[in-house]
Formats: structure tokens, C-alpha cells, sequence
């Protein structure tokens, strides 16, 4: 089945004070009340519309929020100071302690190392699944299990989970699916699909420009305010709130997401194709010998293909650092982590964004040290950058001859 946009963010329009073409940014910390009685029903949740003080939120970051519910088709969505106060407000308002969570075991490093170590601390414990097979998904629930987590394109091993599948599951044992969309957005839009809230890390695609940190929680009306409670919500009590300047820039850039998300994913799957026939290990959704590649195809929105994420393992970390620092030294990107830049930004994460899991796990699910993971940036000549790209990969053995024997 052809999923076709249906995502809303091009009917928005938001005007600024003075006829502005651009919503005005709140530039306040706290907000004015006619009456003490409004401030006492605001304070109780009961009156829409009116601000009270911005950490609780602000007209900027419901701009914001409003253009990312449009985008996940949600019924509304929270903005969050980084992706990480997303997934942390999110688990602690779900789960008390003593609870049990089922997560995908690719995820990136930062939410393995919070559900791993840091959910200790309150005594709830997470089971690292294989989320690409539901029936072990199925296995691992407990009474207890109060979310099942999962990247719709896991970091770094670019893993795609079945969402209607396990959103299925989900709704027979109901428990939540909880999706981190990061890797994806416009190509897979989960809430669509059947997961109940949808996280991502704005700091990458959505924000594109390398310069803000900032997350979201899209989901039901309900949730979403209950993260805002003043009483018990996990997002006005842990105070991960995003500054309203941060979220007037990101809101600009969202309106190029869908031109960048088309770029990135062709020049991604051009060099994926390519460097695959040159015979290295690539893994990349759009390749047919991708394993999630037809899982990927049966939902994915096919106009914004399939990411800007590849990886290529290049036998060791020697070898993957050389080519790394030759690649930057030709401007061909920056030894860098993170991913959504206008330039290719690559880094092998088995040393840095996955760190935080422990190396025998990292053997585990296959993420080996000579894994290089590369978000494809904007190249308007791709045929060039691949053209230099190979040229690197000769000079250090990495092709040709002297391709590392994969086992
Ligand atoms: N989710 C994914 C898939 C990520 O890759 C990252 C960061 O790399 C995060 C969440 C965390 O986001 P942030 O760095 O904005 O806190």
C-alpha cells in the first residue's frame, strides 16, 4: 500500500504582531492576569488560552507544537529543551516505580543509558528486545510492563521496527507504544500507523541547521496536558522546557523540512546504492538487502524516501577513524556526532553515541567498532561527493585489494 502525505503543517499560518508574515516570539518568563480568579483556574488547568508562566508554556512553543502535532498528525504535541527531557518526562509519567518497560535494544545511547541505569534508582527495569520480531516483543511482556518503546529507524543500526504490528500488540495487552521518530520524520509518521505518543529529538532533521537542541512529545490531549500538570507532570516538575526563542527558529525551519527530507534521502540512497557495489557492507533501509526494507516500504510516506541515515562498516576502528578524518581534511563533512546538517556529519558510534552500551552487548546486536554512520547532507552534486568519497576509501585500502575481510 502507497502511503501518500497527509501531514498538515502547509495549512498553517500564524501571524506575528504588526501583520508580521512570522508568529512573535514570547519574550517573557511569566504572564499578566486581569483577575486573581483566572490565575487561581489556570493554575487548575482550566482555562485555555491563557499563559501563566513559561516554563508551564508559552505562545512560541505552542507554535511550535501546534506544527508538529500537523507533522505527526497528532492531536497535539509538547515541545521539549532537548529530545532526551522528551523520552525521560515521557517514561517517568508513564511508569512508577516498580514498573517494567519493553524496549527495542538498538536505540540510541543516551535512552538505553536512562532506562538501563539511571530507571534504577526507581526500581523499574527495562527488557532489551529485538523489536524487528513481535513475538519476542509478546515474550517479554509482564504484568507490570507499562510501555513498549522503539526508533522507527533505530540508532545507529538503522533497524525498522513494524509499527502497525507492534502497536497491535500494544493495544491487545494494553500498553502504550512509545515511537522515537528522530531518524524519520515525514517518511514515517508512527502515530498514523498506531503508536500512541511520538518522540523526537528536534535537534536533528526537524531543526536541520546544527544550532538549536530542543525535543517533543506528540500525542493525545490528555497525556500531553498531563506533562504540564502543575501538580504531577513530568514536564513542568523536571523543568525540561525549551526556550521561546529556540522555538521560534526551529518553527522557521520546519517549513523546509519536506524539501530537505527529499534531498537527503536521494543523495543517501545514491551513495548507499553505489558503495554497495563497490562492494562494502552498507546498510541503508532503501537497499533491497536491507532487512527492513520492505517493512520500511509497507509504511513509509514514499515521496521523502527512506532517510538520511546509512552506515558503512569498514572492518575496524583504524580504518574507520582514518577515513573519518581524511573525509573532513577534503571537506567532505565533519568528524562530528549528530545527524539532519546541511553537510555530511559522520562519526562511528560504537566509540560515541552508543558508548553508554556495554561492548559485549554492542557485539550483541552487531554494532562493530569498524561501523562508520554517516548522515548524508545536502550535496547538490552527489555524483562528486561519491566521486571524492571513493577516492578517500582508495587511498586508505579501504577498497579495491585491500577490503577488509568481513566475517
Ligand atoms: N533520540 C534519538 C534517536 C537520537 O539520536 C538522539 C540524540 O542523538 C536523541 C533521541 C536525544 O536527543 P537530544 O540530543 O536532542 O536530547
Amino acid at each position: 500500500m502507497k502511503h501518500k502525505a497527509t501531514d498538515k503543517i502547509q495549512e498553517l499560518h500564524n501571524f506575528g504582531e504588526f501583520g508580521g508574515v512570522n508568529p512573535s516570539i514570547s519574550d517573557s518568563s511569566t504572564y499578566t492576569f486581569l483577575s486573581a480568579k483566572t490565575m487561581f483556574d489556570t493554575f487548575e488547568g482550566n482555562t485555555e488560552g491563557c499563559y501563566l508562566y513559561s516554563r508551564h508554556s508559552s505562545p512560541s512553543n505552542l507554535y511550535l507544537g501546534e506544527a508538529l502535532a500537523a507533522l505527526e498528525g497528532t492531536e497535539t504535541a509538547n515541545v521539549t529543551a532537548s529530545g532526551m527531557g522528551a523520552i525521560t518526562a515521557v517514561i517517568l509519567q508513564l511508569c512508577n516505580s516498580g514498573d517494567h518497560i519493553i524496549s527495542s535494544r538498538t536505540i540510541y545511547g543516551g535512552t538505553y543509558a536512562f532506562m538501563k541505569n539511571f530507571l534504577k534508582k526507581f526500581n523499574i527495569k527495562t527488557s532489551f528486545v529485538d523489536i524487528t520480531k513481535p513475538e519476542l516483543v509478546e515474550k517479554a511482556i509482564k504484568p507490570n510492563t507499562k510501555m513498549i518503546f522503539c526508533e522507527s529507524v533505530s540508532n545507529p543500526l538503522l533497524e525498522v521496527a513494524d509499527i502497525k504490528s507492534l502497536s497491535k500488540l500494544g493495544k491487545k495487552y494494553t500498553i502504550p507504544l512509545i515511537v522515537d521518530n528522530t531518524f524519520s520524520p515525514l517518511s514515517i509518521a508512527p502515530g498514523k500507523l498506531g503508536a500512541d505518543i511520538v518522540i523526537h529529538s528536534l535537534t536533528k532533521f526537524i531543526n536541520g541547521t546544527s544550532d538549536s537542541v530542543a525535543g517533543a512529545v506528540c500525542g493525545k490531549k490528555d497525556f500531553c496536558l498531563s506533562l504540564k500538570d502543575v501538580h504531577d507532570g513530568a514536564g513542568m516538575l523536571l523543568g525540561s522546557t525549551l526556550d521561546s526563542l529556540r522555538a521560534s527558529f526551529i518553527l522557521k525551519n520546519m517549513r523546509t523540512l519536506h524539501i530537505r527530507m527529499k534531498k537527503h534521502s536521494e543523495n543517501a540512497l545514491y551513495l548507499a546504492k553505489k558503495f554497495e557495489k563497490d562492494g562494502l557492507r552498507v546498510v541503508y533501509p532503501g537497499l533491497e538487502s536491507h532487512p527492513g526494507h520492505h517493512t520500511m516500504k509497507a509504511q513509509m510516506v514514499e515521496e521523502y524516501g527512506f532517510g538520511g541515515i546509512m552506515t558503512i562498516d569498514v572492518g575496524c576502528l583504524k580504518n574507520a577513524n582514518d577515513l573519518m578524518e581524511l573525509m573532513q581534511k577534503k571537506n567532505l563533512g565533519y568528524l562530528a556526532v549528530s545527524l539532519g546538517f546541511y553537510k555530511t556529519l559522520f562519526s562511528a558510534p560504537g566509540t560515541s553515541t552508543s558508548s553508554e552500551i556495554p561492548l559485549e552487548e554492542q557485539e550483541e546486536m552487531g554494532l562493530s567498532d569498524g561501523l562508520v554512520r554517516f548522515s548524508i547532507g545536502l550535496d547538490n552534486d552527489i555524483q562528486r561527493t561519491y566521486k571524492l568519497m571513493k577516492e578517500c576509501m582508495h587511498q586508505l585500502g579501504i577498497l579495491n585489494n585491500k577490503v577488509p575481510s568481513f566475517t
